[in-house]
């Protein structure tokens, strides 16, 4: 029994010891993927229910590692918000969506949004409200074309320095959005106070839409809920028509999901945009 446990503490070690050099490694890499390039953005359509076209757009960040391949947002962006290296490279991906939106306008290609999401860190980052003023001056984007897609648990940290920064970049004339509604736990309280312009609707909700009353019920509140506050409201994970047809009877603005399309590097997404209605 005795030597068991000393073999399953040692193996416990050794799994412990491979976690952390996974991490460290990872965390190296990432400190070298700006300089070497290794960023790019897909672009995902949201599509407006009323006109069929796509009226925003959703940048979504990609690393493409030299040996692992295209690695994860889902992995590699909690290691950038710890190490804090989601503030550069934050601010990369909003020059370059910014610039990338820029250039499609200046192509003739629809004017649409283009949303960028900002890690709490950028957020809480005291020159962010300079930086991207610095942003849509370098590369000529109007404000209204640019989206911030912060999450609810902004409303857990100092709420009068967030409603501060909120109003500073709302003044400037760019959009605000919140991200993953309905996931966090303070849901409704900043909603009185937070100068915002819209909500995004989680995945999670529209998944069990179809099959659950429960679910379509809480859907259907939340759009009402957010029109009579003057906000607009994109359901995010649309994966079928039928989902579709739900949230379009309950007069939701926008889908963003992989039944309109994937996101898609940038020459595709051009394609995509000078069709403009997608159904
Ligand atoms: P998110 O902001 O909630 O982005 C939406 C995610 O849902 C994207 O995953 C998108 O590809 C995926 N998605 C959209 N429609 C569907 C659908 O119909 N079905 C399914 N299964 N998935 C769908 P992605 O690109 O892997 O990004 C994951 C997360 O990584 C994002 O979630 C966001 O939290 C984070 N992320 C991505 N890019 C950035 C970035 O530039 N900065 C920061 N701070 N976070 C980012
Ligand atoms: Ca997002
Ligand atoms: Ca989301
Ligand atoms: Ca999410």
């Amino acid at each position: 029994v005795k030597e068991n446990g000393r073999s399953s503490y040692q193996f416990y070690n050794t799994a412990m010891a491979k976690k952390t050099y996974e991490r460290l490694a990872l965390e190296r890499d990432l400190r070298l993927a700006l300089e070497r390039k290794e960023f790019l953005l897909h672009y995902q359509p949201q599509i407006g229910l009323e006109t069929g076209m796509v009226g925003g757009i959703e940048a979504l960040l990609r690393w493409r590692h030299p040996e692992r391949g295209l690695v994860s947002p889902e992995v590699f962006i909690p290691v950038a918000e710890e190490s804090r290296l989601i503030v550069p490279i934050g601010e990369w991906v909003l020059y370059t969506a910014c610039k990338q939106n820029k250039a499609w306008q200046d192509a003739g290609l629809p004017k649409v949004q283009v949303a960028v999401n900002l890690s709490i860190h950028q957020f809480q980052h005291a020159e962010i409200v300079d930086t991207i003023a610095r942003i849509l001056r370098e590369t000529g984007l109007s404000p209204q074309y640019l989206e911030l897609e912060i999450t609810e648990s902004i409303a857990m940290h100092d709420v009068e320095q967030v409603i501060r920064t909120l109003q500073a970049l709302w003044d400037m004339g760019v959009n605000i959005s919140i991200d993953d509604f309905g996931t966090g736990y303070s849901s409704l309280n900043y909603l009185k106070h937070f100068p915002i312009h819209r909500l995004k609707i989680d995945k999670s909700f529209l998944d069990d839409m179809v099959s659950n009353a429960k679910e379509r019920e809480i859907v259907a509140a939340i759009i009402v809920m957010a029109h009579s506050l003057g906000l607009q409201v994109t359901a995010e994970g649309a994966e079928s028509l039928e989902q579709v047809h739900i949230l379009n009877g309950y007069r939701c603005d926008d889908v963003q999901g992989y039944i309109f399309s994937q996101p898609l590097p940038a020459r595709a997404f051009a394609e995509l945009l000078e069709k403009r209605k997608v159904y």
